[in-house]
Order: structure tokens, then sequence, then C-alpha cells
């Protein structure tokens, strides 16, 4: 047995001590994800974050419940056996709500912030397609710095520029960041951008002064079509250059960059297309990876899976995905709407729970008052309860349905939690890889020494 990595020790904590002595014979835990690979199997424990690889012989030994392996004990005390009738979905349930009471409060500390809803390109698919276009004044970016500088104690400020697109009012960016440095103040920050503004010395200010670590940039397909979908208000230059240039530029500088390429039925030859040309340009450029999403989100529609799979599938073989992984801790919350460390400020410098969907109330104030914080995330809170499908489904530990995201339906389709399950194992998979490519390292390096 190899440890890929440990337990999360605060999740065994919580968790009724089950001995060899009080185990009576069981299966194997419906939280414990198996996948064969040449070397073995690996075997995911999703509540305890347990990672490891089991030879055949372990493997047979688990899902026997052999009482005489050497490993018996182990998988006992560690939950990866239990009795027939063991209640996973309960369990899960009970322990998130013991480790969310015993959960260290932190202040509010992360932000994300919109310095407009106004943006340089339109997008057919926008969430912001029909929303008031507004940018924030220089008097409520003060007052925004000031609210993040009184709320967040001790704590390191996360900020996370989103839009609109936040370098359309790059000026917001900068008034924020200053006030904050001014204060002495620890922060570092993210983008969502197209990246179409982010070039030169927007690239060196974004890293001196913004503490820019990550960016997310979208792009959508080959030029004419990237160009097309993106519909830039500017009338001469080529944006799909310009924006692959900056992605260039940016990495070079010190930016991790995430592409992100939206699928739809319309775009998905044009973005295997896409992959070969990525994998020419991004050579020896550091930290970009390139992700697939489905763009509507349609999880019920098999043509939309097809598309994603078939794009995803195109980045595996240019080799530019960014490799996914498994959690290593229990997720006590989805999002920034159900939890009290998070809050999005608009550009009129009113708070609301959701980046996306920022009408959805209640309304809780402006960054001068902030006083039913509290109430608000509870109602977000509110989670739909796991339905027997969710038993199939390696996601099980970790999903959190909130029933006010718009985007969260009650139940899930066969195919997403097909999908969710297939994920979880391509996670498994990288993770494994990785461990492997560390441990050859360690082992090269010690020859050396
Ligand atoms: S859309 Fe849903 S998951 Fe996303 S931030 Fe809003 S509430 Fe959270
Ligand atoms: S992804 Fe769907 S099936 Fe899986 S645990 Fe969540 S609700 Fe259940």
């Amino acid at each position: 047995m190899k440890t890929i990595f440990d337990e999360s020790s605060s999740v065994l904590k919580v968790l009724p001590k089950q001995t060899v002595q009080s185990f009576h014979g069981g299966r194997v835990a419906r939280f414990v994800i198996r996948e064969e690979i040449p070397e073995g199997v690996l075997c995911y424990h999703a509540l305890l974050k347990i990672f490891l690889l089991l030879t055949k012989e372990e493997d047979a030994a688990l899902t026997n419940a052999d009482q005489t392996a050497p490993s018996f004990e182990f998988f006992v005390s560690r939950y990866f056996l239990v009795s027939e009738n063991f209640d996973e979905l309960k369990t899960i349930g009970e322990v998130r709500s013991v480790l969310q009471l015993l959960a260290p409060k932190k202040p509010l500390h992360r932000f994300t912030i919109l310095p407009t809803t106004d943006c340089n390109a339109r997008c057919f698919y926008c969430f912001e397609a029909g929303c008031k276009r507004e940018d924030m004044s220089p008097e409520t970016a003060k007052c925004t710095a000031d609210f993040l500088l009184n709320v967040s104690g001790d704590s390191e400020i996360k900020i996370h520029w989103f839009g609109g697109e936040p370098l359309y009012r790059s000026e917001v960016i900068d008034l924020i960041s200053e006030r904050l440095t001014a204060a002495g103040k620890n922060f570092t920050s993210d983008l969502v951008t197209n990246g179409y503004l982010l070039r030169g010395a927007m690239i060196e200010k974004a890293v001196r002064d913004w503490h820019v670590a990550s960016a997310q940039i979208t792009l959508d397909g080959t030029e004419k079509v990237y160009n097309r979908r993106k519909a830039y208000i500017y009338k001469t230059g080529n944006p799909f250059e310009t924006v692959l240039q900056n992605v260039t530029d940016a990495a070079k500088a010190g930016i991790r960059i995430d592409l992100r390429l939206n699928v739809d039925a319309k775009n998905k030859d044009d973005l295997v297309d896409l992959a070969g040309i990525l994998k020419e340009r991004l050579k020896g450029v550091p930290d970009v990876g390139v992700y697939a999403r489905m763009l509507y989100g349609d999880y019920e529609d098999p043509a939309a899976y097809e598309a994603y799979y078939r794009v995803k599938e195109a980045l595996e073989e240019a080799g530019i995905q960014r490799p996914s992984g498994i959690p290593r801790k229990l997720y006590l919350n989805r999002c920034m709407a159900d939890t009290e460390e998070a809050v999005v400020i608009l550009p009129d410098g009113s708070l609301c729970s959701c980046e996306h969907f920022s009408e959805i109330g209640p309304a809780w104030g402006s960054v001068g008052d902030r006083s039913a914080h509290r109430a608000t995330v509870l109602q977000w809170s509110e989670t739909y309860p796991k339905t027997e499908q969710c038993l199939e489904c390696a996601r099980m530990a970790d999903c959190i349905r909130l029933r006010k995201c718009p985007v969260v339906h009650e139940t899930c389709s066969l195919l997403e939690r097909e999908q969710r399950t297939k994920e979880m194992r391509e996670g498994m998979r990288s993770e494994y890889m990785r461990f492997k490519a560390q441990e050859a390292a360690g082992r090269e390096t010690a020859q050396k020494a």
C-alpha cells in the first residue's frame, strides 16, 4: 500500500471510532472510489481524503472485507469498510455540519469586485446582456477599499476582479489597490478577463501593483470564429491575435493563465482546431493551462456532452489541458454565496452574494452597511437533500447544491452524474501521475547527492 496523500484528520476526529472488535462483517463504503491502473488499484476515500495505491491483492482484501489481511484493521478504522446498513449520505451530512461548527471563523476577506458591468466585447451568451452598464465611481472605489480594510481584520485580502470586463475600468483597480497598499495591507488578486487589454504596462501593473497571481481568459474559437463570437467594439485589428499575444506576455510575466474554452454544438469542431493551434503557439510559454466547459450547462443533452468530451479529448491529445485533481479537504461550503468569508461588491457599492446573479436577494446593504450579512448567508446555505442516486456518484462527499443557486437543479440527470464520476476518475489518474513524477524527481535528486 502506497500513500499518495493522507487523511484529513479533522474528519476522522469527528467520526465515531470504528474498531475491528466492533466490526462484524460488512462492505466497502460508497465514498471509496477505486480505479484500476497497470500498477494496481487507485483508491480514493472521498470523505476522509485518503488517496492510496493498492496492490491487486490489497484491493481484493478490501473488496472481500478479508479479516485475515494485514490491512484489515486500517480499512476498518478508516471507514473503507463499513457495516451493511451504514448510511453514507447521513454520515457525510453530519460530518459536514460538525466541521462547519468547529471551523475557525475568519472575518470577511474574500471579495469579488466589479469595477464595471460594461465591456469592450459583445459576446452573444454574456450573462450581463441586458443589464445596466455601470462603472464604479472614484468615491465608491475609495469607500470599497476602506470597507475591505475595516472588515478583514488581520486576514490577508483576496480580490477576485470580475465584471463586465474589469480591465475596461482599470483605474478603479488602481484606486483600490493603491489604498490597500498605502494602508500596508497584504492582498493578492485574480482576474476574469477577455484578455484584450492585458498588455504591456497593464501587465506590469497587474503583477507589481495589483498583485495578480492568475487570470482566467476565455477563448471561444480560432481567429474567424473568435472574432465573430466576441464582437469587440474596436473596428480595426485582430482581437484573436491580440489576445493570444497578451496571454503569452502575461504568462511570461508570471501570471498563471487559465484559458477557458466555452463549448457548444456550433463551435465544437472549431475548438478541436484551436487545440492544435494552441499546442504550437503555447510551446515554451510557462503556466498556461486550457480547459473546456459546456457553455449552457445543459446537463440533460447528450449532444452537449458529446461536444464537450470531443474538445476535452483534443486538449488532452495536444497535451495542453490543465491537469485536474481531486479534493484534499472536505468542502464545507459551495461558493462565495454560502460563506461569511466572501462577498460580491457591485459597481454602485452594493453588496450581494453571487457574482453571476447579483439580482437574487436578499439585498444586504452596501460597502457602508452590511448588517444583514449573516442572515443572508444562512438563506443561501439551504441545500437540496441528497437522493438515492447520489450513492452511485463519485462527487457524493463534496457535492453541495444550493437551493437559491439558479444553475443548480434539485436532482442530477444520469449524464451529469456520469460526467462527475468520470471527472473524478480522471482527477485520480492525474494526481497519481503527478505523484509519480515527484517520486521520480526525488529519486534523481537523491542519486545526484
Ligand atoms: S451561480 Fe451558484 S454556484 Fe455560482 S456563485 Fe452563484 S450561487 Fe454560487
Ligand atoms: S453531483 Fe448529482 S448525483 Fe452526484 S452527489 Fe451531487 S446531486 Fe448527487
